[in-house]
């Protein structure tokens, strides 16, 4: 009688197979047996006392935690922190920012920069209000739906607030992974970028299906993020202390250096503006950005851009700088600041003239609104012209 045939081993539901990840570029391949579960276990016990304590870690709140993914886009942890603060403060849930005036969102943004993130979270709130009864969807493809918010952030709200195992996938979770699975490529390719998703996807899966802590693909998207931020950082990351350090490929084979092996960034463009403030009767010309274009909605000074030798020309002489921005006017502008910064690509220059107008006529014909320091200080200005407002006579302070 033939013997019965072996049953096949029942898998484990749910847990993923370490796998062999394609190799990508002209780097060695990686070596073929991934730990996932020693991985995620040696993150998460880090992350129990490794972690910083920041404010909207205290919460499961998702859209507490949609405000502070939003805001530390493009931003330092430390800059958000007291903008969160003040943002729940005053916008405490969806409802409250569906209602608000777009002065107060942005007011509560000024200074952040890429002003566009606070319309989107008051559309997406809005969107939370018409469509799912003021409550945040729990449903990932309801979540990703919302306005200004991608597959990271998606990703991120669905893990952090609700613990689903989805995956993130942002610039400190890209050298996290390219550096210890020694993922070569660059990692905005299209195939090198799928890999490192499906790789941060089998890592959450495991953390949430093996043994480990409650709240495992919450607290272990948020470890692959802390460990990105404090230790693998992306000049001198601190391996001699890494929870993973005993299986990191970059540090095995001497390449912590090259990867991820990001492109370098284009070189940084210089603009110049030239802003000329008139001064009538103690107030001050200011003006609104249009909708649809950059800072839309924002107050400002009028202002020009210039290129070339008109640049320096124009912003060091300011009755040149009078005529261009306002055309001729009864007054005599005199040198007032220059203020630089910098936002995406462009290093900026913005010098700035006080025109003092004294023929009530000539004011009146400028375009524009006249208005007192202490109005000034309730409207919201990028932050050049925020910075403006601090060097005039009378320094216009926002209050809120
Ligand atoms: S050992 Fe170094 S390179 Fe590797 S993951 Fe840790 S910090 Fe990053």
């Amino acid at each position: 009688m033939a013997a019965a045939p072996t049953p096949p081993t029942p898998k484990r539901p749910g847990k993923p197979k370490p796998r062999r990840i394609r190799p990508t570029g002209d780097t060695p391949p990686p070596s073929p047996v991934r730990h996932y579960a020693d991985f995620t276990a040696a993150l998460l016990a880090w992350f129990q006392t490794g972690a910083r304590d920041l404010p909207w870690r205290r919460t499961r709140d998702p859209y507490a935690i949609w405000v502070s993914e939003i805001m530390l886009q493009q931003t330092q942890v430390k800059t958000v922190i007291p903008y969160w603060e003040r943002w729940m403060q005053h916008l405490p849930t969806p409802g409250a920012l569906a209602a608000a005036a777009p002065e107060t969102v942005h007011k509560l943004w000024e200074g952040l920069g890429y002003y566009s993130r606070g319309r989107r979270l008051q559309e997406g709130a809005r969107v939370i209000q018409t469509e799912h009864g003021g409550v945040f969807p729990h449903d990932f493809a309801a979540i990703l739906a919302l306005p200004g918010v991608g597959r990271y952030t998606a990703g991120a709200i669905a893990s952090i607030a609700f613990n689903q195992p989805r995956p993130i996938l942002d610039g400190n979770v890209i050298r996290v992974l390219a550096r210890h699975y020694g993922i070569a490529g660059n990692p905005r390719a299209r195939a090198v970028n799928e890999t490192l998703w499906s790789l941060a996807q089998d890592l959450v899966t495991t953390a949430a299906t093996a043994s480990a802590p409650p709240r495992a693909a919450s607290a272990f998207n948020q470890a692959l993020m802390e460990l990105g931020a404090l230790v693998c950082t992306p000049r001198q990351p601190q391996c001699p202390s890494c929870p993973v350090r005993a299986a990191c490929v970059a540090r095995r084979t001497n390449r912590v250096g090259e990867l991820p092996a990001t492109p370098p960034r284009p070189e940084a463009t210089k603009r110049w503006f030239v802003a000329v403030i008139p001064e009538w009767a103690g107030r001050y010309l200011v003006r609104r950005r249009p909708e649809g274009g950059v800072n839309a909605g924002l107050w400002e000074f009028p202002n020009l851009e210039f290129t070339g030798a008109a640049a320096t020309s124009t912003g060091a002489d300011p009755v040149a700088a009078a005529r261009a921005v306002l055309g001729p006017v009864p007054c005599a502008p005199t040198p007032l600041a220059t203020v630089r910064h910098s936002i995406t690509r462009y290093r900026i220059t913005l010098t700035a003239h006080r025109a003092v107008v004294t023929d009530a006529v000539a004011a009146a014909a400028l375009p524009g609104e006249w208005r007192t320091p202490a109005e000034l200080a309730a409207l919201s200005f990028p932050s050049a012209h925020r910075k403006l407002c601090d060097r005039l006579p009378h320094p216009a302070r926002p209050t809120v």
